[in-house]
C-alpha cells in the first residue's frame, strides 16, 4: 500500500479524528483508517483533515470520529451545522455517547454507533474487496487499515519541530483487534453492557507487511485494542497468542491484560508462561482498577512474577470517577484506595499509571490527581521517590531555577518542610517563597483532611524502595 496525497485541485472524501484535532490524542483513529483503506481499494480520493477551519467545498463527504466525549468539535463541522454542508458528515465513535447516563438510551446509540458504517449508503456503493460474506461496502473487521493515512500529520508535525519518534505509534504498527468484547461490566467502561468475548479479525487482516528499500519491515511492531483477551475461551485466546508470537514481531495489548484472568482462570499459569516466552514490546500492562480485587490480584501476581521475575509490569489505576465538586468523603477514600493499589504493586516490584476519569476534573482540589499521575506515571520518579519527595524536589527545583536560591537542600522530609513553614520561610510577601502548586494541592489535601493527616502523610511516604519485597513471589 504506498502513500496517497490528493493534488488540492481536486475534490475528495475528508476523513477527520476530530480528537487529533482537538490535540487530544496520540494515537491514529483505526476507524478512519480502515474506512481509508476501503477508499483506497476502491480508487476513490481521500485525505486526513488537518484544519479546524478546513473550506469544506474540497469534500463530498466527511467522515468524522470522536473517541472522547470532552473533544471538542471541529470548527468546519459546527458552522456546518444547519447548512446544506450538514449533509455531507457521516459521524460516530464513542465520544458521542460514553457518558450517556441512561442505559436504555446509551445502549441504543452504542448499537446505532456499531452498525453505522455497516448501513451507511455512501460506503455501500463501493465493492468490498476484502472477501468474507458481504459483496458492498466496508467489513470493519476484514478491513486492511490504509497505515499511512497519518503521513501528513507527523511530516507536519516534524516540520513544526517535534522528533519522528514521537509518532512512532502513526507509522511503525500494525492495529488491530484480535477479539472484541468483555465479560466485567465495570460501570466507566464503554463495555459496560457486553457479556462475552468474541473473535474479530484474523491476525493477517491487519497485518502489516510494507518493507523498506533495504527489506526491512516499514511497520516492524503489532498493537492490539483488544478489550479483554484472557477472558475469551481458550479456543480463542490460546491459537492467537500463539499465531502473535510466531510472528516474532513485538506485540502489545495496549488496553491492558486483565490480570485477574492469571488467579481466576484454570489456564492462568499456561496464560503467564506463554506471555513470558512472547516478544512483548515495552511493559507488560495490566489494570488494577478496583481496590476490592486486592486478594485476586495479589493472588494472579504470586503467578505473573513466578514466570516472569525481571519483566516490566505496569497497571493502570483507575481514579476520580463520579467525583462532583464538594464529594470529599468520595474523594478521600479514592486517593486512600489509589495509594492502598500503589502500595502492593511496590511490594510486588511493578509500577503502576494513574488513568484519570474526567469527573476528577469537578472535585475542588482536583490537581492533586494532576500530580500523583506527574509522579506515578513517569517511571523515574516512582522507582526512586516517594510522592512527597517528588513534589518537594518541585519546590526546591522552582525555586533553585526562578528564584537563584541555590544553598538549601533539594529534598526534605515533611517534618523539616513544616519546620521552615512554622518559622515564615513560606508566604506571599517579598521577603517570603511561595509554594508551587504540587505543593499547595498537598497542603490543601491535608488541611482538608486533619482528622487522616497522618494516614495521608504516611501515603505520601510510600517508597518503592522500601516496599518491595521480593519473599512475596519467591
Ligand atoms: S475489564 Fe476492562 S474492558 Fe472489561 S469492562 Fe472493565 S474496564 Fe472495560
Amino acid at each position: 500500500m504506498k502513500a496517497l496525497r490528493v493534488p488540492p485541485v481536486y475534490k475528495c472524501i475528508g476523513l477527520c479524528d476530530a480528537d487529533l484535532l482537538d490535540n487530544g490524542t496520540r494515537h491514529p483513529n483505526l476507524v478512519l483508517m480502515k474506512i481509508a483503506g476501503f477508499l483506497f481499494d476502491n480508487n476513490v480520493l481521500f485525505e486526513l483533515i488537518l484544519d479546524p477551519k478546513a473550506n469544506l467545498d474540497r469534500y463530498e463527504h466527511v467522515f468524522m470520529s470522536r473517541v472522547f466525549t470532552f473533544t471538542n468539535l471541529p470548527e468546519f463541522y459546527t458552522k456546518a451545522i444547519g447548512t446544506p454542508d450538514e449533509a455531507k458528515f457521516h459521524i460516530g465513535g464513542t465520544g458521542f455517547y460514553a457518558n450517556d447516563t441512561s442505559i436504555r438510551q446509551y445502549r441504543k446509540k452504542r448499537e446505532e454507533d456499531f452498525f453505522r458504517l455497516d448501513h451507511d449508503a455512501y460506503l455501500n456503493s463501493f465493492v468490498n474487496h476484502r472477501g468474507g460474506h458481504k459483496e458492498k461496502g466496508i467489513d470493519m473487521a476484514r478491513q486492511m487499515p490504509y497505515y499511512h493515512l497519518y503521513d501528513a500529520y507527523v511530516e507536519k508535525r516534524i516540520k513544526a519541530g517535534f522528533k519522528r519518534d514521537k509518532y512512532k505509534d502513526y507509522h511503525k504498527y500494525s492495529i488491530g483487534f484480535l477479539t472484541r468484547g468483555c465479560v466485567r461490566h465495570c460501570p466507566f467502561c464503554i463495555n459496560k453492557l457486553e457479556n462475552q468475548v468474541c473473535q474479530y479479525s484474523k491476525l493477517e487482516w491487519f497485518l502489516d507487511n510494507e518493507r523498506d528499500e533495504k527489506g526491512k519491515l516499514v511497520r516492524p511492531y503489532i498493537y492490539l485494542w483488544d478489550d479483554n483477551f484472557l477472558a475469551a475461551d481458550r479456543t480463542i485466546w490460546e491459537p492467537l497468542l500463539q499465531e502473535l508470537i510466531a510472528t516474532k514481531r513485538p506485540f502489545q495489548f495496549r488496553q491492558g491484560l486483565d490480570e485477574r484472568m492469571l488467579a481466576q482462570s484454570p489456564d492462568g499459569e499456561l496464560m503467564a508462561q506463554m506471555l513470558s516466552q512472547s516478544k512483548y514490546h515495552g511493559d507488560f500492562i495490566f489494570a488494577f482498577d478496583n481496590w476490592k480485587d486486592r486478594e485476586l490480584i495479589e493472588r494472579a501476581l504470586k503467578i505473573w512474577k513466578h514466570y516472569n521475575p525481571k519483566k516490566g509490569t505496569k497497571f493502570y489505576l483507575f481514579c476520580g470517577f463520579k467525583l462532583t465538586e464538594h464529594s470529599h468523603n468520595k474523594f478521600y477514600k479514592d486517593v486512600w484506595e489509589l495509594f492502598q493499589r500503589i502500595k502492593v504493586l511496590m511490594s510486588y516490584g511493578c509500577v503502576g499509571y494513574v488513568m484519570r476519569h474526567e469527573d476528577y476534573h469537578k472535585y475542588e482540589i482536583s490537581n492533586l490527581y494532576v500530580q500523583i499521575a506527574r509522579w506515578c506515571n513517569q517511571q523515574q520518579f516512582y522507582k526512586k521517590m516517594s510522592f512527597w519527595e517528588f513534589v518537594y524536589r518541585n519546590q526546591s527545583y522552582w525555586e533553585e531555577h526562578s528564584k537563584g536560591i541555590t544553598d538549601r537542600p533539594h529534598l526534605k522530609t515533611f517534618e523539616e518542610f513544616e519546620e521552615d513553614l512554622n518559622n515564615g520561610y513560606y508566604g506571599e510577601r517579598k521577603d517570603q517563597v511561595k509554594m508551587c502548586l504540587p505543593l499547595q494541592s498537598v497542603m490543601r489535601t491535608l488541611d482538608k483532611f486533619p482528622e487522616h493527616r497522618e494516614e495521608l502523610l504516611e501515603m505520601f511516604n510510600y517508597k518503592m524502595e522500601n516496599l518491595v519485597n521480593p519473599k512475596l513471589w519467591e
